[in-house]
């Protein structure tokens, strides 16, 4: 590792700032210097975990050692910490949304631009296993041309109990989960235009928050998409499904457990009609073995603290932040407009 050893530290120390605390302990590169949360109790337990807790944000925002700070609060004060953070001469990871709406992403990247600082978000899930292993099948053209995606997660215990269920703190799913499934799309749809997006909210443990949602969304040459975030499903479904012209691929978890089929000999499959329920169908018929061809699935390794990695050597001025400001923005508008389609129950175009 060259460079020099960047102080870090984190604000708000919860789930995730237990997480972020932990992996700056662990990446090359960066040191943990010590973390501030609201919450005393949250800073006992960083104190008796070995972490020192700064007795306030003004506090650790004034100390000179620290050069990246990590921000893992609720999402209703992103900005007000990330502008305060830059402000004081940091570098700043935001966790994703990285904002409630556009027009504080806007005041935070402006910010950013002011203080000359790096500011940037925690988009960790461009490096799931599952998405990289998608995005490498469809992308090599194994399926042929790719004409639809679906991407999942499913869960099934509503919204969890806390700010997650609240409206003033940034809560529901299309921030939650929807934030990450949506910027995988846009990241592997590169610079297709998008066009139009059809969504749809469900309310089912949670009046105040969608605790689920699906969207349809489309782009110029390129693949419809079908992303979908549930809390109240008791049957798993497929992670992707994904179908091209000449192939269609399942991954049914995280763990990549899933299949390729390929047709060969389109035209040499004259099937005789099947029963299917109370009526007869040829279209419907399944394939047989002799025009079909099943494929395991080779999972792609990535390493999360990559993310990190990154960070680190654009702060060296060695490689260029890989989660852009225009990439934010184009993920906020889109997830703005996923709220305005379903509120209106129209297709939003763009
Ligand atoms: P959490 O409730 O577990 O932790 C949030 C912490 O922030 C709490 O300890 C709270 O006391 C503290 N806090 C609240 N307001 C504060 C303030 N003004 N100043 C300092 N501390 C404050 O929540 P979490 O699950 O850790 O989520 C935090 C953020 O991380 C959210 O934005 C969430 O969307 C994001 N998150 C990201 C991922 C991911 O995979 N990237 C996963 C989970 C959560």
């Amino acid at each position: 590792m060259s460079g020099k050893v960047i102080g870090g530290a984190v604000i708000g120390y919860g789930g995730m700032g237990g997480f972020h605390s932990e992996k700056m302990q662990s990446v090359d590169g960066v040191e943990l210097l010590g973390v501030y949360d609201i919450d005393p109790e949250r800073n006992e337990l960083a104190e008796s975990r070995g972490i020192h807790a700064y007795p306030s944000r003004e506090a650790l925002l004034a100390d000179p050692k620290i050069g990246l700070v990590t921000v893992a609060t609720p999402n209703d004060v992103h900005r007000e910490i990330v502008i305060a953070a830059l402000a004081a001469g940091k570098n700043v990871i935001c966790e994703k949304p990285v904002a409630m709406d556009s027009a504080e992403l806007e005041e935070m990247i402006a910010a950013a631009n002011r203080y000359g600082r790096l500011f940037t978000v925690h988009q960790n899930r461009r490096w799931d296993e599952d998405y990289l292993t998608m995005r490498k099948i469809v992308e090599a053209g194994e399926l042929g041309n790719a004409y639809r995606i679906e991407s999942r997660v499913h869960g099934s215990r509503g919204i969890p109990a806390g700010w997650r269920e609240e409206k003033a703190h940034g809560g529901g799913m299309v921030l939650d989960w929807g934030v990450h499934l949506l910027d995988q799309m846009l990241t592997m749809m590169g610079d297709r235009k998008l066009l139009s997006v059809y969504a749809t909210m469900t309310n089912i443990t949670n009046d105040e928050c969608d605790d689920g949602f699906t969207a349809q969304v489309k782009f110029e040459n390129g693949p419809e998409w079908i992303v979908e975030v549930g809390t109240c499903n008791y049957i798993e479904m497929p992670r992707w499904y994904a179908f091209g012209d000449s192939g269609s691929l399942i991954i049914r978890n995280w763990d990549c457990d899933g299949e390729i089929v390929k047709i060969y000999n389109r035209g040499e499959d004259d099937v005789p009609p099947v029963l299917a329920g109370a009526g007869l169908t040829r279209t419907m018929a399944p394939r047989n073995e002799q025009t079909v061809e099943k494929f395991p699935i080779e999972r792609v390794k990535s390493d999360w603290a990559e993310y990190y990695r990154n960070v680190i050597a654009t702060l060296n001025g060695k490689a260029e932040i890989v989660v852009t400001h225009d990439q934010l923005r184009r993920s906020m508008k889109l997830i703005e407009a996923v709220f305005e389609s379903a509120r209106k129950n129209e297709v939003v175009k763009f």
